[in-house]
């Protein structure tokens, strides 16, 4: 057997808390707290603690899905960002930049939610931009 802790950043919050994952086997099997991260220092909520659920889940969405003829079906990245793209691009040509809005997540970091905003801002146009952390 092959045992290692791989120190990472929690991905469920902008907190941005520290923990080792232990791989066995190449395996994620379970997360434990860095004592000496210098925001979390050994702390974790439920969520970190769990961190690793949702990696080997069967539900767990692999790739991007297009509803087709009524069913979501599996899709390429290029498919999907192509049909997000033309159909953005559709809704701001009629009924202009501010018919779009976008909501950001506290799962994203904050230079993808900086870079969101941005997107927002400076290429759709729009100042409808919000986060789920005001919620
Ligand atoms: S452990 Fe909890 S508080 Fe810390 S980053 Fe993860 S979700 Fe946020």
């Amino acid at each position: 057997m092959e045992y290692k802790n791989v120190l990472t950043t929690c991905p469920f919050c902008g907190t941005g808390c520290g923990f080792f994952l232990q791989v066995l086997d190449g395996k994620i099997v379970g997360v434990l707290p860095d004592k000496k991260h210098p925001v979390s220092q050994g702390s974790l909520c439920v969520k970190g603690w769990n961190a690793h659920g949702f990696i080997y889940h069967e539900d767990r969405l692999k790739s991007p899905l297009i509803r087709r003829n009524g069913k979501l079906v599996e899709a390429s990245w290029d498919e999907a960002i192509e049909l997000v793209a033309t159909r953005l691009g559709e809704i701001k040509a009629k009924h202009g930049p501010d018919s779009i809005a976008l909501l950001a997540s506290a799962k994203a970091t904050n230079e993808e939610n900086y870079l969101f905003q941005k997107f927002g801002r400076a290429v759709i146009g729009t100042n409808n931009i919000d986060h789920c952390a005001r919620l």
